[in-house]
């Protein structure tokens, strides 16, 4: 295939992405199997990458971050992702992160972004509850104020790294009658927490080393220090703020992806004979390969120019919804093509395509469906 290079890889960027494949292959790879089994990742697992420097590398130094930029962490996820390493929730990590870089308080960061740059705070961000995922307003989950402390009760569902989750950012109502204005967000340390309670791991299609679960809280107290930036009612703000970010590490997840399975099966079918020769040499396959090869090239520019506006800080709502959307999108059409050449062995479990394919329907689904991104796309018109 011919070599396409991205235009924000430099020297330094090639040396961490080395390393990160390295780290792996070794530390991720030969795990996969069990992870998959207990659907959750190993706490340690997550220490070693902080020790290496991969977690929150787009956060400053002063915070005990890498201090690098979102390169950085488009190329750690591309590394597992094309490998169809899905289990790590590094996304809601580092965007768990970046709520309380961008929103906390100067004490808040001080407390919690070193850890969660070492790993030995596993970040999680909880929107979703059983009644209502796509429209936020209509949540229930409450926090009544009782002097220095706030009480909350309530439940939230198919929560990312939940189980593994130390430090939660949990969306709240604070008044029930301010509309977007009444959400609030609160930092939850979740060791010990009276009253909170993690539910069961959820069984899921694909992405079965992610822990996603169910989370309950009744009457958990947490001190009102812990209330984002220490202002009532500014979480829905807060929350927006931070899309584009979301959005573009999803069309990370999903270039990478697409390359990861046209690379997986152009080794298949050049190996593989059907009448007399190998599968490549077929009109057809050819034809299909062609045309993944050139969207998953289209695919890769557009993300590119995110990736790079991401890093500017220039990348706005709109175009993040349009890569969220369209990768996602074609991601599914892609691995659907791939998983075709593979014949009956792509709908088995253990080759990579399957699990490529299993993996990647979520993706039109979290993070805001395909039906709110072309909401928000068609409101820039
Ligand atoms: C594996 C997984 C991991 C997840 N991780 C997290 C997490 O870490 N944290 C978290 O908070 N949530 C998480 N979610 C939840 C996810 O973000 C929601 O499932 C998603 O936002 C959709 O919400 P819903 O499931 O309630 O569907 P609904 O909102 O009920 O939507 C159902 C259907 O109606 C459509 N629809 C809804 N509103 C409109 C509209 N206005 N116009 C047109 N169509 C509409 C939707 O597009 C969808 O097709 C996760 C979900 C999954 C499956």
């Amino acid at each position: 295939m011919s070599s396409y290079k991205s235009r924000w890889m430099d020297e330094n960027l090639e040396v961490f992405r080395r390393s990160v494949s390295q780290f792996v292959e070794t530390e991720m790879l030969p795990f996969d199997e069990k992870w998959r089994e207990q659907q959750h990742l190993d706490k340690e697992f997550w220490r070693k990458a902080g020790a290496q420097g991969f977690l929150c590398t787009d956060l400053p130094e002063q915070y005990g971050c890498p201090g690098a930029d979102f390169r950085y962490e488009a190329v750690f996820y591309e590394e597992q992702w094309r490998r169809g390493l899905t289990g790590m929730g590094q996304g809601v990590h580092s965007i768990s992160a970046h709520y309380i870089f961008n929103h906390g308080t100067e004490e808040q960061k001080q407390r919690w972004l070193p850890k969660m740059a070492s790993g030995e705070l596993i970040g999680a961000i909880a929107m979703t509850e059983p009644g209502t995922g796509s429209d936020l307003q209509g949540m229930i989950t409450r926090a009544v104020k009782d002097g220095e402390h706030y009480v909350i009760n309530g439940s939230k569902i198919f929560i990312t790294n939940g189980y593994l989750c130390e430090l939660l950012v949990l969306v709240v109502k604070t008044d029930a009658d301010a509309g977007s204005k009444g959400l609030s967000l609160l930092v939850l340390e979740t060791e010990n927490l009276e009253g909170y309670r993690v539910g069961r791991k959820l069984k899921k299609m694909g992405q079965k080393a992610q822990d996603t679960c169910e989370l309950f809280f009744e009457d958990v107290r947490v001190h009102a220090s812990q209330l984002l930036g220490g202002v009532e009612g500014r979480g829905f703000v807060q929350l927006m703020s931070d899309l584009p970010y979301e959005r573009s590490t999803v069309g990370v997840q999903a270039i990478a992806t697409m390359e990861g399975a046209l690379e997986e099966t152009v080794k298949y079918v050049k190996q593989r004979h059907a009448f007399g020769k190998p599968l490549m040499e077929q009109q057809n396959t050819r034809f299909k390969l062609a045309e993944v090869h050139a969207l998953t090239r289209a695919a890769r520019i557009f993300i590119d120019r995110c990736i790079e506006d991401v890093v500017t800080g220039t990348l706005d709502n709109a175009t993040a919804s349009m890569c969220k959307w369209w990768l996602s999108e074609l991601e599914q059409k892609v691995v659907d093509e791939c998983l075709q050449l593979h014949g009956g062995y792509g709908y088995m479990d253990e080759y990579l395509i399957c699990r490529m394919y299993a993996d990647a329907r979520v993706a039109r689904i979290y993070a805001g469906t395909s039906e709110i991104m072309l909401e928000v796309i068609a409101r820039d018109l």
